[in-house]
């Protein structure tokens, strides 16, 4: 199935280029964390709509885009399951490869495997197109399939996977937490997910334990 790309991302958070320009790395640590049931009740991997929504929400497709794609989710039934089962294999290879990164060890090749498949469908080329007044250098792919939509995750994992030790990658400090830190601020000492959830609930802990020590162990 051939899809059109739409050449402009009025919806999207932030721009991510689909291809070429490097991303920040975040984007896979992201779908990495779809897998943990803390950070929401249902799987986006289990729809088509919560696939759609998660590249939307991270700014790989735009507001436009995902509503087009959406429309499809009858007429290419087929197509779309498999798409979400490729989606999981890529999650589970991606998630298993960045915790070996943030761990300090090295990935497995099995695990690399998923991710270069989905690089291999990406084959394209860079262009000048003229938009918004403006020459903008853009990649153009050789060829669109569906896999398509999962390119730029494999190509942020990868590109996360090739720092290596020097990725700013690490598990969030709270043990019961599991969730993937890409740790872009300036002092690199990030150390909770996010402050409101892990964080709070560390400082809620010790200042519990400060009061109230008896009662630690229900912190
Ligand atoms: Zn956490």
């Amino acid at each position: 199935m051939v899809i059109r790309k739409s050449s402009s991302s009025p919806g999207a958070t932030h721009r991510v280029p689909p291809q070429s320009a490097p991303l920040d790395g975040r984007l896979a640590v992201q779908f990495a964390n779809t897998a943990h049931p803390s950070t929401s009740n249902q799987d986006s991997l289990r729809t088509w709509e919560g696939l759609l929504a998660f590249l939307s929400g991270a700014g790989v497709i735009s507001a436009e885009r995902f509503r087009n794609l959406l429309e499809w989710e009858h007429a290419s039934a087929p197509a779309i399951q498999q798409l979400l089962q490729a989606a999981v294999r890529l999650r589970t290879a991606v998630r298993e490869a960045l915790l070996a990164v943030a761990d300090g060890g090295t990935t497995r090749e099995s695990l690399i495997s998923p991710i270069n498949e989905i690089l291999a469908i990406t084959e394209g080329h860079d262009e000048l197109m003229y938009e918004a007044g403006n020459w903008q250098l853009k990649f153009r792919a050789r060829e669109e399939s569906l896999e398509w939509l999962l390119a730029a995750i494999a190509r942020s994992a990868a590109e996360i996977i090739a720092e290596g030790s020097r990725a700013p990658l690490r598990r969030c400090a709270n043990p019961a937490c599991g969730l993937l830190i890409y740790d872009t601020s300036r002092t690199r000492r990030r150390r909770w997910c996010s402050m409101a959830l892990c964080g709070n609930r560390s400082k809620v802990a010790s200042f519990a334990r400060r009061h109230h020590p008896s009662r630690s162990s229900q912190a």
